[in-house]
């Protein structure tokens, strides 16, 4: 088995899933704090990650971890061409 480190607070663990035991509920909180966030506005528009730290109060830096997940990256206006 493998250690991870976990990206919310640094420790290791070992686990399934992506954050620590610590970090789960923050973790599992902010994720629903963005999927309501697309869902009350229009998530088609696009947004900035700056935008959306501004907006759900979640830290960039996890911010960006989430929207590396295909269930986000449709949302977000990275400049790239679809
Ligand atoms: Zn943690």
């Amino acid at each position: 088995m493998e250690f991870k480190k976990c990206p919310r607070c640094g420790n290791f663990f070992h686990s399934e899933i992506d954050v620590c035991q610590a970090c789960k509920t923050n973790e599992s909180l902010d994720i629903q704090k963005l999927k309501n966030y697309f869902e009350e506005n229009d998530a088609k528009e696009g947004f900035t990650v700056q935008e959306l730290s501004v907006q759900t109060g979640i830290n960039s830096r996890n911010l960006n971890r989430f929207l590396l997940n295909e269930e986000f990256s449709e949302y977000i206006n990275n400049g790239s061409s679809k």
